[in-house]
């Protein structure tokens, strides 16, 4: 059995990063990965303005609570005021710049606009401290800087932040070309044969629909080629369309060794393939190979687990990586958290498992009562996965590493 690093490592050993790019509308770029870093061009905020609605004033000019100044300009959000006049003070809205000669804001909640005598004043009723209430000019960002670095996914603040540096469009890795589809005689598509006609043996394609939205979700163009028959002659051909056009095939089932599984010989037969068996539950056999293209680089080839809580576990655990990999992203193991399990674990597996887990409103973790691999419900009913490292039962009040989906799927 092969460790789950060893079988990531060998995963991104064989997976080459794309090298095409696109330029996209920054509108256009949710979940894009960047092909190059975002360098600001200027200072953000441009310059120093005021967070509050009030007066801008010089502090040194309040010697005391309750000093009146007069009110020699007013500059709103979008305006430039001029060199503010010693012993006076601005009328200033949030956004606005700080006057050349102002070094405090107080807010208008500790101000009393007077009338003196036809010119505007302001009573100011505290003490400011130099510096108050003013956003400084490139606190957010200095120019020169990368705001947003090569191989990240833009996120919909970091599309926001490459807009407050005035990128209109982005450099990205294109997206991921993916064919898949699922073997299994089995098999029947929701919609095809209503529930109540369902022929003995028959199941719904779950992982269809589970490991398409997977792709999706993580960026890639996904062909879906649908069912292919328990028969080596079809998944030969299915393998060699699949080759054509994609960087990857992703398939779910017939990755053991029984009579029914022709993914290996198949695999074999239009080029190479390993098959693992994963030291983690669930989801312990993987496929790993590749299918030859006429004059091309070869397309890669996982063939997921048919269960369908496997093949959700091991896309996260193995496909992801690649899938980064493909877009430039750096790989790493997802950090999770430790959290106190409020359950008993009392069954050790040789195996490193990934218990369907969610939190409680006591901040600790419950898990769902079957894990059985078949049970589908567990990973929606779930927050995430409790990695348990192998050999190890757990006891109400241990702590353990929890990884929520969002992060595996960030
Ligand atoms: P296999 O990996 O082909 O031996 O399949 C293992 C188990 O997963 C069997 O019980 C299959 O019926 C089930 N299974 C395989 N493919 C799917 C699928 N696409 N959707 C739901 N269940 C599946
Ligand atoms: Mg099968």
């Amino acid at each position: 059995m092969l460790s789950l690093p060893d079988a990531i490592a060998r995963l991104l050993a064989a997976t080459p990063a794309l090298t095409e790019t696109e330029q996209v509308s920054t509108f256009d770029a949710l979940g894009r990965v960047l092909a190059a870093d975002v360098v600001s061009a200027l200072d953000v905020p441009p310059q120093d303005n005021t967070s509050m609605d009030g007066y801008a004033m010089r502090a040194a000019d309040i010697a005391q609570p309750g000093t009146v100044l007069p009110v020699s300009q007013r500059i709103a959000a979008g305006q430039t005021g001029g060199v503010l006049a010693p012993g006076s003070a601005a009328r200033i809205f949030t956004g606005a710049p700080v006057p050349q000669g102002a070094d405090a804001v107080v807010m208008q909640e500790q101000c009393e606009a007077l009338d003196l005598g036809g010119q505007p004043g302001v009573r100011v009723q505290v003490s400011p401290s130099a510096g108050q209430w003013i956003r400084r000019r490139g606190e957010d960002v200095r120019a020169g800087s990368v705001v947003l670095s090569r191989g990240s996914r833009l996120t919909p603040q970091a599309l926001g932040l490459a807009a407050s540096v005035g990128a209109a469009r982005l450099s990205v890795v294109r997206r991921p070309r993916v064919a898949l589809f699922s073997t299994g005689d089995e098999l029947v598509m929701p919609g095809e044969i209503p529930p109540e006609s369902m022929p003995p043996g028959a199941i719904y394609n779950s992982n269809r629909y589970t490991l398409r939205a997977l792709l999706q979700a993580a960026g890639c163009e996904v062909s879906d080629l649908g069912i292919v028959p328990d028969r080596l002659d079809a998944t030969r051909a299915a393998l060699r369309g699949a080759a054509v056009g994609h960087d990857l095939i992703l398939t779910s089932g017939g990755v053991s060794v029984g009579e029914e599984d022709h993914l290996k010989p198949a695999a074999e037969a239009e080029g190479r393939l390993d098959l693992w068996q994963i030291a983690i539950k669930p989801g312990k056999p993987l496929a790993f190979g590749q299918i030859r293209k006429d004059g091309e680089r070869p397309a890669l080839l996982i063939g997921l687990p048919g269960n369908p809580v496997s093949s959700f576990v091991t896309f996260l655990l193995a496909v992801r990586p690649v899938l980064m990999a493909l877009q430039g992203m750096a790989w790493a193991e997802p950090r999770g958290l430790l959290l106190r399990a409020d359950f008993d674990w009392p069954r050790a597996d040789a195996r490193r498992e990934f218990l369907r887990a969610r939190r409680n409103a006591e901040g600790g973790l419950e898990i769902f009562p079957n894990q059985s691999s078949g049970v589908l419900t567990s990973a929606v009913w779930a927050e995430g996965l409790i990695d348990n490292p192998p050999g190890q039962t757990i006891a109400r009040g241990d702590a353990v590493r929890f990884v929520t989906f969002s992060e595996w799927l960030s």
